[in-house]
């Protein structure tokens, strides 16, 4: 399984906020190369659908409507350790408990408006990736 790839979202708030570039230059600069990048909208039921490994959490039916809720950036990025790395880069879901410098601690609103999406496994970031982008499109 690739080590070198994972998946990532802007999500609705931080599109909001007028946030992507900032973000997408701190992914560059931390050495992370885009691989895809899709601007698009998630319906309610696709964002269900993305999330349906947190079907029975509480907070899923907001989460959901949350992500439904406006534009959101796709991407696929590459780098050594990706997944890992990534998840340094964006900090802990709930920003009040962020590391300084993170993406999540700089730009999130709550644990739900949490500004990014990290994929957790080398396995789920093929998964997520391949829910948003065809073969094609993975140049
Ligand atoms: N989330 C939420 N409330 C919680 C935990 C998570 O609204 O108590 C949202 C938040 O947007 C989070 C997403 O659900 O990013 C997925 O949760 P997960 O535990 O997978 O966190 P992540 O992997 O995104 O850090
Ligand atoms: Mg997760």
């Amino acid at each position: 399984m690739a080590k070198n790839i994972t998946f990532t979202m802007i999500k609705p708030d931080a599109m909001a906020d007028q946030n992507a570039g900032a973000i997408i230059k701190m992914i560059q600069e931390a050495g992370f190369k885009i691989k895809a990048m899709k601007l698009t909208k998630l319906s309610n039921e696709r964002a269900g659908e993305f999330y349906a490994v947190h079907r029975e959490r509480p907070f899923y039916g907001e989460l959901c409507e949350y992500m439904s809720s406006g534009p959101i950036i796709a991407m696929i990025l590459e780098k050594e350790n990706a997944v890992t790395d990534f998840r340094t880069l964006i900090g802990a879901t709930n920003p009040q408990e962020a590391a300084e410098g993170t993406i999540r601690k700089l730009f999130a609103k709550s644990i739900e408006a949490n500004a990014m999406h990290g994929a957790d496994s080398d396995e789920n970031a093929i998964v997520e990736g391949n829910f948003f982008f065809s073969s094609l499109e993975k140049f």
